[in-house]
């Protein structure tokens, strides 16, 4: 059974602009699903509808077998289980690197404070980044501070990781440190669904390819099957 499935999810903005026409993919746990495609072809709508940041206007999405569009599903809950990093970062400016990857846990999960603050440095450390817990992000290169964000969001525990073009806001010295970490998650078994411009990442990491453009999935296969030369 699928972890995700995206089932002809539709989505349109306030504004009218139709982003999303009858969607459907799946993740299976453990799975690497790459989502491809140009600019504006809809792949950020895609997995914020998977995070319900995003309402779909038509069909189901599908958490762990249960139809989260229905009315009573509790979203927060829902959310808690999904992992997400964006193109900037978001981390909290004003707090340590530390405590950005120790608050989820404390804050949303309640948990212990010295539990919290002993899976982030764990985290810190999978991430490469054990001596800077006591820095501001702001004096971390981009690239630090996108493993710090996944380092963040991995302290929630998450079902499933989703990535929003996590290395498109970096310094390219930057991009392979990052899809270095990634990958490692993904080998570790982590389901995740990355949209990318780093074809190569997709072709060597991804069990899953779509391909969308104009809001639509326009071709989805293996990855020995999507970059196949003609
Ligand atoms: P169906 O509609 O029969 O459920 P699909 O059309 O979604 O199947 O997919 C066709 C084939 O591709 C099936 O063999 C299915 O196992 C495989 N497939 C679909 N999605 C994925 C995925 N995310 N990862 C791996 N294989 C997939
Ligand atoms: P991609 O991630 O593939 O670049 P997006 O999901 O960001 O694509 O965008 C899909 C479409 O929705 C594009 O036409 C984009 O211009 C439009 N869009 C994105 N965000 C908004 C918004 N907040 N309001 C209106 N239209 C939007």
């Amino acid at each position: 059974e699928p972890l995700v499935l995206l089932d002809g999810i539709s989505h349109a903005y306030p504004n009218g602009k139709v982003s999303l026409t009858e969607l459907s993919f799946a993740v299976h746990p453990g799975e690497v699903v790459c989502l491809l495609g140009p600019s504006g072809s809809g792949k950020s709508t895609a997995i914020r509808c998977v995070n319900m940041l995003e309402p779909v206007t038509a069909g189901r999405l599908v958490f762990e077998g249960i139809d989260v569009t229905a009315k009573d599903v509790n979203q927060v809950e829902v959310r808690k289980r999904v992992g997400m990093v964006f193109q900037n970062f978001e981390l909290f400016p004003h707090m340590s690197v530390l405590k950005n990857v120790a608050i989820g846990p404390i804050v949303s999960l309640k948990r212990p404070k010295a539990e919290a603050y002993d899976l982030a440095r764990e985290l810190l450390a999978k991430v490469g980044l054990s001596d800077k817990g006591d820095v501001l992000p702001s004096q971390l290169s981009g690239g630090q501070q996108q493993r710090v964000a996944i380092a963040r969001a991995l302290a929630m525990q998450p079902d499933v990781m989703l990535f929003d073009e996590p290395t498109s806001a970096l310094d390219p010295e930057m991009v392979g440190e990052v899809l270095a970490v990634m990958r490692k998650l993904a080998e570790e078994g982590m389901t995740m669904v990355v949209v990318t411009h780093e074809m190569r990442f997709a072709r060597n990491v991804a069990d899953w390819v779509v391909v969308m453009e104009d809001g639509r999935l326009v071709e989805e296969g293996t990855p020995e099957r999507i970059f196949e030369q003609p």
